[in-house]
């Protein structure tokens, strides 16, 4: 089923949705599959808090299998594919994904909650897009030639060049904020490089990446290409890391988790990304069009309910504006419709489950312990069934407070006054993560001054939460290794092998 026009409320959920959830499967070696152990595990739909399907929990037999059939693909009938035919089977799996837009989209939304908008314009769309633009990358992998200085023996000459090979099989682990989205990110390079992968998406949001898995599938990739096993980070993941077949591991999620996997990844110096958590500080100066303060709030700190690694969380407002910007986000803020993600006309939808919400809640009950002062006043307000928050603002917020320190991963932001730039820079630049950050001014200079001041791998100017497909992404310091999207996407799943040919 097409996507629907993006702001359009969800009255009735789809039966192809409603026939997916009663029995969600696995994928391993092109074979639809329940856990070998039969053990499986509850996912619920955080409007309402009710269980919403079973999925299989897999553990470290359905890893090997897996990593098996992607290992075997790999030297099998995927290695014969021509590039060309490797980029129309990534062309055609963005087409099914388009196909089926609403029904993923639906599907995203009743699992993670989040607006059914963002699951069309995000989830589905922009998802088919990222395998469109990868897909190309199939067909322009290139090495180089080298002149080489090699003097014996005499009368040889040489001829010396590199090929780009694929790293081999994939370990793609993934988050639960942007679970389609996540996965395509993950996929589409992998793919388009010639390697094969075994996803394990996040034990709260599954679903999309299993009917994922099915649209491989009847886009013709050989079996084992694509294998999703689902399950809990222990269980399945970690098993996942380990197995000796994998050669590389792209993971997207927190910083903890990400260390984890980054010491495993070394003690069998298997190639590693990590995409990990972030605390985005947004400078507002006193020159900004205020105007935009609709964009920072809405967009920047409370877009996807706060659940973004880019998340404007930390506001620094420049002291000519500060009492006239306070009053205004606060107002937006307040005006934000708080309500089930099939509505589009809610901005503020449930998180992701009972656990993160009462992790938000949490977070906020300190902030206000440690003296911050809550602005807004109603996060503890019961709203309904659900896992709900209402979003909160704190101002008096010290630099060393775990508010302003941790990431929140929710509706939650601070507002903090400065008036000496440098002083902007030094508490923007005071945490351990690194990921984005974004001023706000009218004044070109200081775009051109600030921008190299900032530790964080994306800076935004007067937007924010804008990631390309085109743009490398990924974290300074605590926020990750590597880069996301752009060709560097591709190269992140290649090896380079140096060939040196003599001949006289
Ligand atoms: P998480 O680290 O708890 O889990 C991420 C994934 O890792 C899940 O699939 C989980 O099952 C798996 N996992 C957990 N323990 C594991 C282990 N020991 N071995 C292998 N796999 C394991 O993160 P989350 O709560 O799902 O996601 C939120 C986090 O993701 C936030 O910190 C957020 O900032 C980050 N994130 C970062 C980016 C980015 O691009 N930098 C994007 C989205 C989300």
């Amino acid at each position: 089923m097409r996507i629907a026009a993006p702001d359009t409320r969800v009255e009735t959920v789809n039966d192809a949705v409603i026939r997916f959830l009663s029995a969600p499967k696995m994928l391993i070696g092109g074979q639809s599959v329940e856990a070998e152990d039969g053990d499986n595990y509850e996912i619920f739909n955080p409007a309402t808090g009710e269980m919403l399907a079973r999925v299989p929990a897999g553990s470290a037999v359905d890893i090997d299998k897996a990593v098996c059939a992607a290992r075997a693909a790999l030297e099998g009938p995927w290695s014969r594919l021509l590039p060309a035919a490797r980029q129309r089977l990534i062309l055609k799996l963005a087409d099914l994904i388009e196909e089926n837009g609403e029904e993923l989209a639906q599907l995203e939304t009743l699992n993670n909650g989040k607006s059914i908008m963002l699951s069309r314009l995000i989830e589905a769309n922009s998802s088919a897009e990222y395998f469109r633009y990868m897909a190309g990358m199939a067909t322009k992998i290139e090495g180089s030639t080298f002149d080489v200085s090699i003097p014996i023996p005499p009368g040889t000459s040489y001829q010396a060049f590199s090929r780009k090979e694929p790293v081999g099989v994939v370990a793609a682990i993934t988050p639960w904020n942007f679970p389609l989205c996540m996965a395509a990110w993950k996929l589409a390079p992998a793919l388009a490089a010639g390697c094969t992968v075994v996803l394990k998406p996040a034990e709260e949001t599954p679903l999309t990446s299993l009917r994922l898995a099915e649209l491989c599938r009847e886009a013709g990739f050989p079996d084992g290409v694509v294998n999703v096993v689902t399950g809990l980070g222990e269980k399945t993941g970690a098993p996942l890391v380990a197995h000796p077949g994998v050669n590389k591991i792209t993971f997207t999620g927190s910083t903890e988790t990400g260390k984890l996997i980054g010491l495993q990844a070394m003690r069998d110096m298997k190639r590693v990304t990590l995409e990990l958590g972030g605390k985005a500080p947004m400078i507002l100066f006193d020159d900004m069009d205020l105007d935009l303060l609709g964009v920072t709030t809405a967009i920047g700190s409370f877009f996807n309910s706060g659940q973004t690694c880019c998340a404007g969380a930390r506001f620094y407002v420049q002291s000519g504006i500060y009492d006239r910007a306070i009053e205004i986000i606060a107002n937006i803020t307040r005006s934000l419709s708080i309500g089930s993600g099939l509505d589009p006309a809610n901005q503020i939808n449930p998180v992701v489950s009972a656990r993160h919400q009462a992790h938000v809640r949490g977070c906020i009950a300190s902030g206000i312990e440690q003296g911050a002062t809550p602005l807004l006043g109603n996060s503890q307000a019961d709203l309904g069934r659900g896992f709900y928050v209402a979003p909160e603002l704190f101002t008096n917020v010290r630099q060393d407070m775990a508010i302003m320190q941790e990431e929140i991963f929710g509706p939650v932001a601070t507002i903090t006054p400065f008036t000496d730039p440098e002083d902007a820079i030094r508490m923007a630049n005071d945490t351990r993560y690194g990921l984005s950050a974004s001023l706000w001014t009218r004044d070109i200079n200081k775009v051109m001054r600030y921008v190299p001041r900032l530790q964080a791998g994306t800076v935004w100017v007067n937007c924010h939460n804008l990631p390309d497909q085109n743009m490398p992404f990924g974290g300074y310091k605590q926020s990750g290794i590597g880069r996301e999207h752009g060709t560097g996407a591709v190269e992140n799943f290649l090896e380079t092998k140096a060939v040196c040919v003599a001949y006289s």
